[in-house]
């Protein structure tokens, strides 16, 4: 028999995983590493994606296809202008303004029809039926399509255990909290029901959606979704938040599987630097400047794929960090080419540059930020608090300056300030406007002295800042283990695999015909 056709028997024996990311490059990163995961597992993974997604990350699809790994990419069409959309609006970093998300999340749910198409195809490798569907929270209609194909569902959530747990208390308690709220004329309260004393602020507790009916339904069919899955896969380690875990798991009941920190997934250099999608800087000049650099000496600035900051904001940033005095390498995504692109940009950059040449690099679009953070020269990193960039962080034991501008990402800056004691925050007070379209005010949220006392505390900070360093990379031990075989992580993903396999079991005994 060919090796083929060993493949083609073995395959009908495999667990074959569903995977449907939320259509955003901090969820898509980390759930193709899961893909990995669970192909380097001996299971088959259908991989769901759209055009401009699957554009983006060819050069992994390309590197799967090169190593024969069983993932088949699921290339659906999107149905961007249907919805209102404008055409090729595919990502999350790709919509122009808040109002859309709503209309974005409706195209996603009708990736459902050709995902049904899709799968009736037969498969030349034949390929079993998906044994079960793992779907970011956000992809709500996989909980019916589960049901349809009658296999188990789990949700992939992207934030951290401390967020989930933190936002399930603000969602039960809503209605005494924003009573609380109001007595404190809006000042931060303390959150109860948590192991550790948290203040939450007034748009955490009611944020702006509230108003909107359309949202708030939207929220309760995503609430139903996630009560009605069978378990939750989360991106972080237990010895991270342990806690957390524990009492997330009382109160939902759920079974709860960390997997992460994902980015650990071992990989190649090249696959690293360009997960996501491919780097906008010229990676050699970049590594040969890092490698001049002295150990743990230089602050990296990124704000992930969504958070977008005004021109009068970034030209404060760059002052801050010129006036710091220290090495830096900057990823500033307005200046790239595209949808997002900040007008006048180009020539402060220009500008700028000049002033700080040989010290600092600006980056224009797309940084190959894992393999930045584990650089030795990287000793800091100025972060949106993204839970992907955090975990990123810790995996890599790098210190952070918090500087939140929506969603989870204030109360990750909460976990690293106040829990983890790894990080300082800046000192942002108010949410930033998400889309481009809503960021046409010259906003400034943080100043230049703030962002150079950042900078300052973060890379010095005395003793304290020692001890910071200290903690981090103790946790950065602790994450590795957890990936590591026998590690919790590790143990996770078995747990998840074998829960498939029983679910897959009982499934079998109960087409038996029960023996008379
Ligand atoms: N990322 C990257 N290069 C960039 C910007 C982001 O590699 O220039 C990656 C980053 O390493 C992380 C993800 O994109 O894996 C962003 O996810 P995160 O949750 O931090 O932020 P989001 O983009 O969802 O706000």
């Amino acid at each position: 028999m060919s090796s083929e056709a060993d493949d083609c028997n073995s395959n009908t024996e495999r667990l074959h995983f569903l995977l449907v990311p939320l259509m955003a490059q901090g969820h898509i990163i980390p759930m193709i590493d899961l893909a990995r995961l669970l192909v380097a597992c001996g299971s088959l993974v259908t991989f769901v994606t759209t055009p401009v997604n699957l554009a983006r990350i060819q050069p992994i699809v390309d590197r799967a296809a090169a190593a024969a790994l069983p993932i088949r990419f699921a290339e659906l069409p999107f149905p961007a202008t249907d919805v209102g959309l404008p055409d090729g609006c595919e990502n999350c970093d790709l919509i122009p303004s808040v109002d859309l998300y709503l209309p974005f999340m409706k195209a996603l749910s009708l990736l459902r029809e050709p995902l049904e198409a899709y799968l009736r195809v037969p498969d030349p490798s034949r390929w079993p039926k998906p044994s079960c569907i793992i779907s970011d929270n956000t992809q709500y209609w996989t909980a019916d399509f589960a049901r349809a194909l009658d296999i188990p569902r789990l949700i992939f959530h992207g934030p951290s255990c401390f967020y989930l747990l933190c936002s399930h208390l603000i969602d039960r308690n809503r209605a005494e909290l924003e009573a609380e709220m109001e007595a404190a004329s809006g000042k931060p309260i303390l959150l109860p029901g948590l192991p550790q004393p948290i203040q939450i602020r007034k748009h955490e507790v009611v944020p702006v959606w509230r108003s909107n009916p359309a949202w708030f339904e939207f929220i309760e069919v995503l609430r139903m979704a996630g009560e009605s899955a069978d378990g939750v896969l989360i991106n972080s380690f237990k010895e991270l938040e342990p806690l957390y875990f524990e009492r997330y798991h009382e109160l939902t009941g759920k079974a709860i599987w960390p997997v992460g920190p994902l980015s650990l997934y071992k990989e190649e250099f090249d696959a690293k630097a360009t997960r996501g999608r491919a780097s906008s800087i010229d990676q050699k000049l970049l590594f040969q400047w890092l490698d001049k650099q002295e150990d743990g000496s230089v602050v990296f600035i990124s704000f992930g794929s969504i958070a977008r900051n005004t021109k009068a904001q970034l030209m404060e940033l760059g002052d801050g960090l010129e006036a710091s005095g220290r090495p830096f390498v900057w990823v500033v995504k307005e200046a790239s080419e595209g949808r997002g692109r900040v007008s006048g940009l180009d020539e402060w950059i220009a500008e700028f540059e000049e002033k700080v040449e040989g010290r600092g690099i600006v980056i224009r679009g797309w940084a190959p930020q894992m393999v930045i953070l584990e650089h030795r020269a990287v000793g800091g990193f100025v972060t949106h608090c993204g839970w992907n960039s955090t975990l990123e962080a810790v995996a890599a034991g790098v210190v952070m300056a918090t500087w939140p501008h929506f969603a989870d990402q204030f109360l990750n800056e909460q976990l690293v300030v106040n829990v983890l004691k790894i990080g300082v925050a800046v000192g942002v007070e108010e949410p930033t406007a998400v889309g481009v379209e809503d960021n046409k005010e010259e906003v400034v949220k943080v100043r230049r002295e703030q962002v150079e006392k950042a900078v300052e505390t973060l890379m010095a900070g005395g003793e304290e800042g020692e001890e910071r360093r200290v903690r981090v990379r103790e946790l950065r031990e602790k994450a590795r283990m957890a990936m590591e075989e026998g590690g919790s992580s590790w143990v996770g993903l078995k747990d998840v695999i074998n829960y498939v396999k029983q679910a897959e079991k009982e499934k079998d005994k109960s087409k038996k015909p029960a023996v008379q």
